[in-house]
Parts: C-alpha cells; structure tokens; sequence
C-alpha cells in the first residue's frame, strides 16, 4: 500500500511521494506583472521581440499572454481566458485564467497582468506610408508624459532613443511641435530635404528633431535655463 504524506490517503500512484490531488495543488503558473503589447495601428502585426509578426488567430493580447506564461513540466495547458478588468487605451488591466492539467487532473490558476499598449507602425506599413507624409518629427531626450494628446494625425514608430511621427501634412507638424514645445521645453532643429519634383514644382520632406530636457515635465513653471 501507498501513502500520500501530504493527506495520508491511499492510492496507486504516488508524485514525489504524493497523490495527485496534493501534487496538483502546490502546481503554479507564473506570469510577469506587466508586459507590454506593440501593436501596428494601420495592420494590427504584434511586435515579438524584433519582428513584427501577423497572427492568423488576430489575438494579439492572448498570444502575448501565452508568451510570458510559465507552466510547470508536469502540467499541460488546456485552456486560457482573458478578462478586461479596467484600463484606458493605454495601460490595461486583465484578469487571466488558466485550465491546466495536472497529474490527471483540472485545476484552475488566475493571475492579474497589467498591459501596456503601445501603438506603431511595423516597417511594412512604414513604407507604404513613407511616400505620403510630408513631415517627421522626431521626439528624443525625456519626452514628457501625455504627448500623445498633442497629436492630430500622425504615424507613430518607437525607434532607439525616442519616437518617430509621420505627419501626412507640414502644418499639423507645426502645431504638434508648437503644442509639445509648451508642455515641456526643448531644442529643436529643423531640416528639409528635396524629395521629388512634381509639375515643374520641389516637394520637400521636413524634420524636426526635439531634443526634450531631462529635467521633470511642465517645465512651463520652472525658472527658463540660460542658453549656453
Ligand atoms: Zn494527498
Ligand atoms: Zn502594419
């Protein structure tokens, strides 16, 4: 006869001296507080790891809540689900279950995963946006928080050292930086470059670079630093 140590029942099989009803209750799943999603606002590819990849199922948060989900050898997944629980566009709150199957039986695990949603444009939607805009800005340094309520119309693109926007006009682009500009300051350089030459007339590309302080935001209320 057998013994299970944890409950001293009797039984047949025994998983490191116990039965399958205690095994299956010390099995854990384990799931990172936070991840963060990246999704192409234009495609919806999710970005996994240094790719951009376009998911047949169209489940972008569940597949990368399967991605950061860690099982133990001894279970197998049978089934996940995945609540909303609270959160605005960008940071979201989700309450994940899991259906396992551990020695022979069902048990259920429920974590909470905070998501951090970011919208880009993967490089395949880039391009085809690359000859319509008219319009770079480029955002580096400490960009303040909130910046996207500054933006019309815009492609966004997280690039090393900041982000990158595509602004399908120059005037919009101009009053974006004019809007950032007076949320927190910044340096700012300017650039155009000949693109192409269209009935007789030059159709310039702009960039502006805006190089925001490090310092905290609302630096409207700070005392104005001395160029040096
Ligand atoms: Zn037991
Ligand atoms: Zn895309």
């Amino acid at each position: 006869m057998r013994f299970c140590v944890e409950c001293g029942k009797e039984t047949e099989e025994l998983f490191d001296g116990l039965c399958a009803e205690c095994a299956s209750k010390h099995i854990e799943v384990k799931l990172p507080e936070t991840i963060t999603l990246e999704i192409c606002r234009d495609c919806g590819a999710r970005k996994k790891g240094n790719l951009w990849v376009q998911e047949e199922d169209k489940d972008p948060l569940k597949n990368a809540i399967l991605e950061n989900l860690t099982l133990e050898k001894s279970a197998r997944l049978k089934e996940i689900d995945v609540k909303n629980i609270k959160g605005d566009p960008y940071l979201q709150l989700f309450e994940v279950s899991v259906i396992l199957n551990a020695f022979g039986i069902e048990i259920k695990r429920e974590k909470k995963i905070e998501v951090k949603v970011k919208h880009a444009l993967c490089p395949s939607c880039g391009k085809k946006h690359g000859g319509y805009y008219e319009a770079k800005l480029q955002l580096r340094g400490k960009i303040p928080d909130g910046w996207e309520d500054y933006i019309t119309e815009a492609y966004a693109e997280d690039v090393k050292g900041g982000i990158d926007l595509y602004f399908p006009s120059l005037s919009e682009e101009k009053e974006a930086v004019k809007k950032l500009i007076a949320l927190k300051s910044a340096e700012k350089k300017e650039s155009k470059k000949l693109h192409t030459v269209k009935d007789g007339k030059s159709i310039y590309k702009y960039t502006t670079l805006l190089r925001f302080d490090e310092g905290s935001d609302n630096s409207r209320k700070q005392k104005r630093r001395k160029r040096g």
